[in-house]
């Protein structure tokens, strides 16, 4: 737009910062940003929520919050819960709460997306008992129908706490066709919980919604071998090939100066991939000396261990770790931000709990899901994802 000298709008500039958010890009968001004040939309509404949603996308809840107290008194609904959302992405559930409760001193009512933005807060910090509570106080003190997603919520805590059959009543009592996330959240919570039996049947209903599904394909594998359950992997193993299910490539970026750089596992075409490797196999090597433990059942287990170690060594969200390490993709103190396109893997997820201690910086990971925080040793999603 700029180029063929197209002035730009509001809406233009809160489309790009949508999509950056999306991307998780931070650079952007802030190069549009300084766009936006220099432009002099730093006064629109929309453009206000639109940057509280592009910087909380991007996991910097502190920045999406000074936009948002800059102009607290113009802020209307769509900004509060993308505020909202982002604390929810961290699983930061007091932080919403609070939010909920000044919410209501400004005389805005909540609605369904606020209340959305409570559930996977809570969901997201493993307070999974609390959500029944608030869905009730949602239909009952709010008078708001639940969708889908609420419900998606609500079976996946109640299914953490070891409630099968309930779970169950609720899906099949909801007023809408269960859909493959309600499900997902089903199978997530019985592998979660090593209910072997009941994951295969998720499994399934998940498949025959989604076919293709690799989370599905994952998760099952996982916890059929976990219990030498051969027959049933062979037969999910014949059901990949029947379908020839397309694996979805895990893909992480870091971004670097601007520049996004995209790896996928075992990945030599960056121009400096042997720097990468080096750099790689030299944290290994320090995290190894810390006590990192390979978590092997991330990969086929007919394969021998050396070489099972080596594939999970080059792992696409570890390659852009290193990479961001390599070139000093932000300064000292701040954090190394990485995105992956898939869930993180729990073996990566192992490792950059060490390499936060040798390297002594924050790690954050956006997976599909959430938001990983790895600080000194520990993640802020206390492995319950
Ligand atoms: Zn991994
Ligand atoms: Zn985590």
């Amino acid at each position: 737009m700029a180029r063929r000298g197209f002035a730009s709008t509001i809406h233009s500039v809160s489309g790009g910062l949508r999509a950056a958010g999306q991307l998780a890009s931070l650079e952007q968001c802030k190069m549009m940003h300084a766009h936006v004040i220099v432009a002099g939309f730093d006064t629109s509404v929309v453009v206000g929520s639109a940057l509280v949603n592009g910087y909380g996308k991007a996991g910097v809840v502190s920045d999406a919050r000074r936009v948002f107290e800059d102009s607290l008194s113009d802020m209307n609904i769509v900004a509060w819960n993308a505020l909202m959302a982002a604390y929810a992405q961290q699983g930061d559930y007091k932080s919403a709460f609070e939010l909920f409760e000044s919410m209501e001193g400004c005389r805005l009512v909540p609605d369904g997306y606020s209340f959305l933005a409570i559930l996977t807060a809570l969901c997201n910090a493993g307070m999974f008992r609390q959500i029944d509570q608030w869905f009730t106080r949602m239909i009952v003190n709010y008078g708001l129908e639940p969708s889908l997603e609420h419900c998606t919520c609500l079976v996946g805590a109640i299914a953490r706490t070891g409630e099968f059959d309930r779970a169950e009543r609720v899906v099949l009592n909801m007023p809408f066709e269960p859909d493959a996330a309600v499900w997902r959240a089903l199978l997530s919570a019985c592998s979660y919980l090593g209910e072997a039996d009941r994951a295969w049947y998720m499994a399934k209903r998940v498949l025959e919604l989604e076919p293709h599904d690799p989370f599905a394909y994952i998760v099952a594998s996982n916890v059929l071998s976990s219990v030498g359950r051969w027959d049933d992997v062979a037969e999910l193993r014949k059901m990949i090939k029947d379908r020839r299910a397309k694996k979805v490539i895990g893909r992480s970026w870091i971004e670097v100066q601007g520049e996004v750089h995209v790896f996928v596992a075992a990945d030599w075409k960056h121009k400096r991939s042997k720097e990468i490797y080096q750099k790689l196999q030299e944290l290994m090597g320090d995290i190894e000396k810390l006590g990192y433990v390979p978590v092997l059942d991330e990969v086929l287990h007919n394969v021998e261990e050396e070489k099972r170690k080596e594939a999970l060594w080059y792992h696409s969200e570890k390659l852009a770790v290193a990479f961001g390490v390599l070139c000093g993709s932000a300064l000292p103190g701040k954090p190394l931000r990485i995105v992956k396109n898939l869930r993180i893997c729990k073996d990566c997820h192992e490792a950059f709990k060490y390499m936060t201690r040798v390297l002594e910086r924050e790690i954050i990971v956006r997976d599909v899901n959430r938001y990983h925080r790895f600080v000194n040793g520990n993640c802020t999603c206390r492995d319950t994802w």
